[in-house]
């Protein structure tokens, strides 16, 4: 069902969807359903559901226990459901082989989980300003000295990137994001605080690159990823994780290994980002650059990263979570405040930070 039909409906209805119907919707987009599949595996006609979805219609307690039953979560989270949720719009760069669905699946995740952070530990306030290219600030990177600033980072080393973003009211979340063939997915809507998806699986470099561009997509952008912005959010993720005076001051002359491990380390970036950085602030011509290319994936440094990072790991949620368990609440208690069941609760706010 195309978002565009959805609206019409609505608006010859000219009805809004109470919250359990949004809920309703987000959910099964989330669990990756169509209409369709549901009324299969509820035994309520599609129309029924596409009526609820649409806000025309309401169900009795029995349907809302089958439907609740289908989308894995209490029913109570349809009964007792206070806020409307949509799904989110991401940033993302299109992959002509991402399926739409795909991306609709992880704006439902993002709302929910939005919504079920707010309800264990409250909604985050962000610290974070967004910033306009055309608002006096010439290049991305301005940008990210300006961030840096905001952050109270100044032009130091950024040992745990992912703290410092949990500190300026920013989620963190590690997910798997392998059906979009994407290390992080963010978003920033304009009432709510940012927050970015993780692959749970890639190396500590990647992940703080990702994280570094994805704040650029945050507070430079808002809308669907072009090319353009693209560049500019690499452009800020790199000034953002190793500021280019910096780097022209630590920079050694001549380059060897053994002294820039020391420097990727320190900086947390990778080697090859590295390399690429110092290319790029004009440290290595054309010809070095092109060496030390060869260097690394001769030597596999390329695709294993020598030295590597100890992985960074999302905390504040998980630790709000454990400090509530440490004051005797249980598992099932804090699943049951985020309508969801306590497996999922665990897989999703336990396991995948742990
Ligand atoms: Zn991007």
């Amino acid at each position: 069902m195309e978002y565009s039909t959805h609206a019409a409906i609505l608006d010859f209805m000219e009805q809004a969807p109470s919250p359990a119907s949004a809920l309703l919707e987000t959910l099964r987009l989330s669990r990756g359903l169509t209409q369709v599949e549901l009324a299969r595996a509820t035994g309520i006609a599609q129309a029924t559901l596409s009526k609820v979805e649409s806000g025309v219609m309401d169900l009795d307690a029995d349907r809302w226990e089958k439907i609740a039953a289908a989308l894995r979560v209490p029913v109570r989270a349809f009964t007792e459901a206070s806020i409307t949720v949509h799904p989110e719009r991401i940033f993302h760069r299109k992959r002509r082989t991402t399926p739409k669905s795909e991306i609709r699946r992880i704006g439902a995740d993002l709302a929910l989980t939005r919504q079920r952070i707010a309800r264990l530990i409250g909604a985050p306030a962000t610290t974070l300003q967004r910033h306009d290219l055309e608002d006096g600030f010439v290049t991305p990177q301005e940008i990210a000295q300006a961030v840096r600033s905001d952050l109270g980072a100044g032009t130091e080393p950024i040992t745990d990137l992912t703290g410092l973003l949990e500190n300026a009211g920013v989620t963190v979340l590690c997910w798997a994001l392998d059906s979009l063939q994407v290390d992080a997915i963010a978003a920033w809507p304009e009432d709510a605080a940012p927050l970015i998806l993780l692959r749970e699986d890639a190396s500590a470099e990647r992940q703080r690159f990702t994280m570094a561009h994805e704040l650029g997509h945050a507070v430079l952008h808002d809308g669907e990823a072009t090319e353009q912005q693209e560049r500019e959010a690499d452009a800020f993720g790199a000034e953002f994780l190793l500021p280019a005076a910096r780097l022209r001051r630590e920079w050694p002359t001549p380059p060897h290994l053994e002294d820039l491990l020391p420097l990727k380390r320190r900086w947390g970036v990778s080697l090859s980002a590295l390399i690429r950085r110092a290319h790029d602030c004009d440290l290595l011509d054309e010809s070095a650059y092109r060496h030390w290319n060869i260097v690394l994936s001769t030597s596999g440094m390329h695709r294993r990263e020598p030295d590597p990072l100890p992985p960074e790991r999302p905390r504040l949620v998980t630790d709000n979570i454990h400090a509530e368990l440490a004051k005797g609440a249980t598992l099932e208690k804090l699943a049951e405040r985020t309508h969801m069941s306590t497996d999922e609760f665990s897989s999703i706010f336990l396991e995948k930070s742990a």
